[in-house]
């Protein structure tokens, strides 16, 4: 069970997590917006122990900022107060982690991180490639999301994995700068390899996972990932000097079982885990 009722931001704390409840640009399924409540209450019932990386929740010093207070339909605006929370957080010296809400909300965290790290690199989980120009004539979409993260850090300092669905154009742009990479262990030993000591910006989509597995999300796309995959991509992560992370798409109400909220809060257990080491 985590301890996300203590909100308290005065006492010592490594790692702060925000709730971003926005789904104002979403393309298919709104919902997004009732992520970070639903990992919080699905967290009841997931152990703080885990066995995987034989660490405990209890030992990570975190504090939860609660969720921010956004105008859904004003997308500016919206970034600027992320930016903002997670500028508070780097002058506060803790590690912003964000959960969703959609995943535009990754760019203002991004953006405030790479200033503070010049050599950010930032590894992407997610079915879609989220490399458009544009989606229906708008830059500032869930479904451009990497490609403005691209534009303020370069491409070169990207990883994806788990990508299988995009455009031709999208394609185009993943594999001329090299972006794609897969679970298989000798590409996560490369993407260890690739990242070579510099800090990591964590961005999960969680629709990476399968929709056998993780249904409550609005873009659902066949062909991914299960538990256990991503259990060992973390445990790979774990040697990474992480300085931000984020957990987007889950749209709880999309899965009346709840078992995709108790998949994303387990999820964020594990990746503070790896970011408190
Ligand atoms: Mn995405
Ligand atoms: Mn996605």
């Amino acid at each position: 069970m985590f301890d996300f009722t203590d909100r308290d931001l005065d006492k010592a704390h490594d790692i702060r997590i925000i709730g971003v409840p926005f789904d104002g640009t979403v393309s298919f399924r709104p919902g997004a917006r009732f992520g970070s409540s639903a990992i919080r209450d699905a967290s009841d019932g997931v152990e703080t122990w885990s066995p995987v990386l034989d660490a405990d929740l209890e030992q990570v010093k975190y504090a939860d900022a609660g969720d921010l207070e956004l105008p859904m339909g004003h997308v500016e605006t919206v970034m600027a107060i992320i930016r903002e929370a997670v500028d508070e957080c780097l002058n506060d010296g803790v590690i912003p982690f964000l959960l969703g809400g959609e995943h535009l909300v990754s760019l203002p965290a991004i953006e405030a991180v790479s200033e503070k790290y010049p050599d950010l690199v930032v590894i992407q989980l997610d079915a879609h490639a989220d490399q458009r120009e544009d989606y229906l004539g708008v830059k500032l979409s869930h479904a451009c999301v990497m490609r403005r993260v691209a534009e303020v850090i370069g491409d070169t300092q990207i990883k994806q994995i788990g990508i299988r669905s995009g455009t031709r154009a999208e394609y185009e742009i993943m594999r001329h700068h090299n972006t794609l990479t897969t679970f298989r262990d000798a590409d996560l030993d490369a993407l260890l390899d690739w990242v070579d000591g510099r800090p990591v910006y964590l961005t999960v989509d969680l629709d990476v996972f399968d929709p056998a597995c993780f249904p409550g999300t609005g873009t659902p796309e066949p062909g991914g990932i299960d538990w256990w995959t991503f259990q060992r991509f973390i445990k790979t992560m774990a040697d990474c000097d992480l300085v931000g992370l984020d957990v987007v798409e889950l749209a709880p109400q999309l899965d009346t079982s709840g078992c995709s909220s108790v998949l994303a809060a387990k999820a964020v257990r594990e990746m503070l885990l790896i970011a408190s080491a």
